[in-house]
C-alpha cells in the first residue's frame, strides 16, 4: 500500500459517504451508488477539496502567506481554495476569467463572502495574469504559493489517489469481486487522473470513466495521464499510464464549457426528484446527463455496478437560475 509522507493539512469531513440511489436505480433499470463528494464539508464542499489538502501541507512546507490560483468566474475550485486559505489563515487571491458579471450570486458571492481578493483577467490568458500577480507580491515581500487551475498538479492529485483508497477501503470488495464503474465530470483532469492511479494501487480494479464538460477526448486523455504519471513519480510508485489507459467520453459537451442544455436540466430534475440530490448546472449534472443517456443507448455492458462520482458544484445552480 501506500506510504503517504507529503505533509498534508485536514480541511475535509472524510471519508465521505457512499449511498444506494434505489429509486434512481429503479428508474434507469441498473444498480447504482453515489459516492458523495459534494459532502466533503468545507464552505460547502466539492472534489477540490481533497486536493487542497495536500496543496496547503506543500504550501505550509514553503513558508506562503499566500495562495494565487484561477478559474472562471463561477469556479468551485476558486471558492474552496479561499474557504481553505481562510482555515488556514493565509490570504488568498483569484485570478477569474472575463470581467466582473452584473450582480453577484453562486461562487462568486461565497469567493467574497471568504475573504478572497478578485482580480479579473479579461481577454488575457489567467496563468499569465497568476504569474503577474504573484511577481507583485513578492515584490512587496508577501510569499505567494501559486496553485494552477483546478487544482491540478501533481501534489493536488495525490488527494484523489487516497480518495481511491479510501473507496477501496469502504466498499471491502474481495479480490474476486468486480469492482464498479466510476463515472465522473472531468475537467482539468486531476480527479480523474488520482483515482485512476489511486484505483490501481487499491488493486481495486475499477474502470475510471471521465465524462468530459470541457475538452475534446483526445486533449483530456493526455492531460490525465500525464498527471497520473506525475503523481505516480511524487510517490515514487510503479505503474505508468498511457492515453489509452485513460477513459474519456467528449460526446456531452453541448454547446460548451458551462453552457447547460436539456441534457444537464433533466439529469438535475431526475436525481433531485427520485433522490433529493441536487447537481451543479456544469459539471455533474453534465456527467450524470452523459451516464443516462449511455445507459439508455445500451452502452454500459451489464455485471458490475455503477457509481457515480457526486464532485460538488452546488452553490452554481443558484447563478444559473435561469438557465435550469
Ligand atoms: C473541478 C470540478 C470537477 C472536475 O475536476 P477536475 O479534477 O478539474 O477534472 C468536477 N466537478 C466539479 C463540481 C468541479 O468543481
Amino acid at each position: 500500500m501506500l506510504h503517504l509522507d507529503l505533509p498534508r493539512i485536514e480541511l475535509g469531513l472524510l471519508p465521505t459517504p457512499i449511498q444506494e440511489l434505489p429509486r434512481l436505480s429503479d428508474a434507469l433499470g441498473r444498480r447504482i451508488l453515489i459516492k458523495r463528494d459534494d459532502q466533503t464539508g468545507l464552505a460547502l464542499g466539492g472534489n477540490k477539496v481533497r486536493k487542497l489538502e495536500l496543496l496547503l501541507g506543500a504550501a505550509r512546507d514553503h513558508g506562503a502567506n499566500l495562495l494565487i490560483t484561477c478559474g472562471a468566474p463561477q469556479s468551485n475550485h476558486c471558492r474552496q481554495t479561499a474557504a481553505a486559505a481562510a482555515r488556514a489563515g493565509l490570504r488568498c487571491v483569484l485570478v477569474l476569467q472575463g470581467g466582473p458579471p452584473q450582480g453577484r450570486n453562486g461562487n462568486l458571492l461565497l469567493d467574497e463572502l471568504l475573504g478572497a481578493s478578485l482580480v479579473w483577467s479579461g481577454e488575457r490568458p489567467p496563468d499569465e495574469v497568476m504569474a503577474e500577480v504573484a511577481a507583485r507580491e513578492q515584490a512587496s515581500g508577501a510569499r505567494p504559493y501559486l496553485i494552477p487551475y483546478g487544482g491540478s498538479s501533481a501534489v493536488g492529485v495525490v488527494g484523489y489517489v487516497l480518495a481511491a483508497a479510501e473507496l477501496a477501503a469502504q466498499l471491502e470488495l474481495a479480490a474476486s469481486e468486480a469492482a464498479p464503474v466510476i463515472f465522473l465530470a472531468s475537467s482539468s483532469g486531476g480527479t480523474q487522473a488520482g483515482l485512476l492511479l489511486g484505483q490501481r494501487l487499491a488493486g481495486l480494479r475499477a474502470e475510471v470513466r471521465g465524462i468530459s464538460v470541457l475538452s475534446p477526448a483526445a486533449e483530456l486523455r493526455a492531460r490525465v495521464a500525464a498527471l497520473a504519471n506525475e503523481a505516480a513519480r511524487l510517490l515514487r510508485v510503479d505503474g505508468s499510464s498511457s492515453e489509452e489507459d485513460v477513459l474519456v467520453d467528449d460526446r456531452f459537451l453541448g454547446a460548451g464549457y458551462g453552457i447547460p442544455g436539456e441534457l444537464e436540466r433533466e439529469a438535475i430534475r431526475l436525481f433531485a426528484r427520485t433522490e433529493g440530490i441536487l447537481l451543479d448546472p456544469v459539471y455533474t449534472a453534465r456527467a450524470a446527463g452523459g451516464l443516462i443517456a449511455l445507459l439508455r443507448r445500451g452502452e454500459i455492458a451489464k455485471g458490475r455496478d455503477l457509481l457515480f462520482w457526486h464532485t460538488g458544484g452546488t452553490p452554481a445552480v443558484f447563478a444559473y437560475a435561469d438557465q435550469l
